[in-house]
């Protein structure tokens, strides 16, 4: 990484390893990182332990995941030497902030977070989820503002933990750096806050549904995704598995339904998309196969070079030059999170001399 890397803005933005890579992760945020890597400082946070809020039981499957997610951001043009690659577990000023932080929420402010709410549902675990699975929600405003970024690159559905981590730093700002309630959230630093305000950097689309129906979001644990790492005849099987509930190709069809909804954030040329939709929706002799046909074609152009590039990875050697990027990233990425954690203390009166990490 060059020192000059350093002096620009940093972005933060991260992926739970409970599965490989899907087309949800490519249009909300992943594509975004790999144009914003070049402009600013990015890190890249792998969140093996917020993993352990479903999958406590099956840390074999986390390690595994986090070392296929760090081969899928690579694959998608993350480059390692540009970006920085951080492991949660390996930075233990997070797991310290989130304790400060969780004072700063109220209960209900964790316990109320729609996204939470809705992931525990859709989870089934309303009524047996353990004490731990809530704060990930404080544990993310922690990987978030240990790097004091400017914005975070993400889907839709993080905008309200995107408001809690707002909220945890205005609070500690105001709290412990002496900071008005009444600054703008632009200027808090300027005003002698510790903590910038981020904003969440909303994807191209927003929330892209799941195969199926379409009536949740493509999600890596509900079975409803394809990966970026799918073969042709996989992606073909899984575009065919999206249901319109229309009959015939000369019965009108809704251009704005699931289906559609994939073909406008996949099929690039934007002059085949109208025509496309037009005829959709007069009844023009258009079935849904072949729509499916031209669309799963149009994103196996999208991750042919994905997989390709992937291969390198699925070596024996694969795993250990993974791990070897994790490392080195981890490690430079302690040097911010240190700072910030230092700095932290120093603001909340706990300063009692400064540490290095081994
Ligand atoms: P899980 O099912 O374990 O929650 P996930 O598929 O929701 O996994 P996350 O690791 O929670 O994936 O999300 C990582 C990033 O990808 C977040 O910024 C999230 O907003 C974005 N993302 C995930 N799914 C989608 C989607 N379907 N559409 C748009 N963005 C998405
Ligand atoms: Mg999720």
């Amino acid at each position: 990484m060059s020192s000059t890397t350093s002096q620009r803005p940093r972005v933060l933005t991260g992926d739970t390893p409970t599965g490989r890579l899907h087309l949800g992760h490519w249009v909300g945020s992943v594509e975004r990182r790999v144009q914003l890597q070049h402009e600013y400082d990015c890190y890249f946070l792998l969140a093996n332990m917020h993993a352990f809020t479903t999958r406590f039981d099956r840390t074999g499957e986390i390690r595994q995941d986090t070392l296929e997610i760090v081969k899928d951001w690579i694959a998608a043009g993350i480059d390692p030497d540009v970006a920085t690659i951080v492991l949660q577990t390996e930075v233990p000023a997070i797991a310290e902030l989130t304790w400060y932080f969780s004072m700063l929420l109220s209960f209900k402010d964790v316990m109320g977070n729609p996204t939470l709410v809705h992931e525990l549902k859709t989870k089934g675990l309303e009524e047996k989820h353990s004490f731990g699975f809530p704060m990930y929600t404080v544990g993310q405003c922690a990987d978030i503002l240990a790097f004091r970024p400017v914005c975070i690159p993400v889907g839709e559905d993080q905008e309200p933990h995107i408001e809690m981590c707002r909220k945890v730093a205005r609070k500690f700002d105001q709290l412990y750096c002496g900071v008005s309630d009444r600054t703008a959230d632009a200027d808090y630093e300027r005003s002698g806050g510790l903590f910038p305000i981020p904003r969440a950097l909303i994807g191209r689309v927003a929330r892209l549904p799941g195969i199926g129906d379409g009536s949740q979001k493509m999600s890596k644990s509900l079975g409803n995704a394809i990966f970026l790492s799918d073969s042709a005849k996989e992606i073909q099987k899984k575009v065919n598995r999206i249901t319109t509930g229309r009959q015939s190709p000369t019965e009108p069809g809704d251009p704005d339904n699931v289906l559609f909804k994939f073909v406008e954030a996949f099929i690039s040329d934007q002059g085949r998309v109208a025509e496309l939709k037009d005829r959709y929706a007069r009844g023009d002799n258009l079935g849904d196969g072949h729509v499916k046909q031209e669309l799963a074609a149009a994103i196996d152009a999208l991750l042919a070079p994905m997989r390709a590039r992937r291969e390198r990875f699925e070596r024996p050697d694969g795993d250990a030059m993974i791990l070897d990027i994790i490392k080195a990233g981890t490690r430079r990425a302690n040097l911010v999170a240190e700072e910030t954690l230092f700095l932290a203390k120093k603001a909340m009166n706990m300063d009692f001399g400064r540490r290095t990490l081994g």
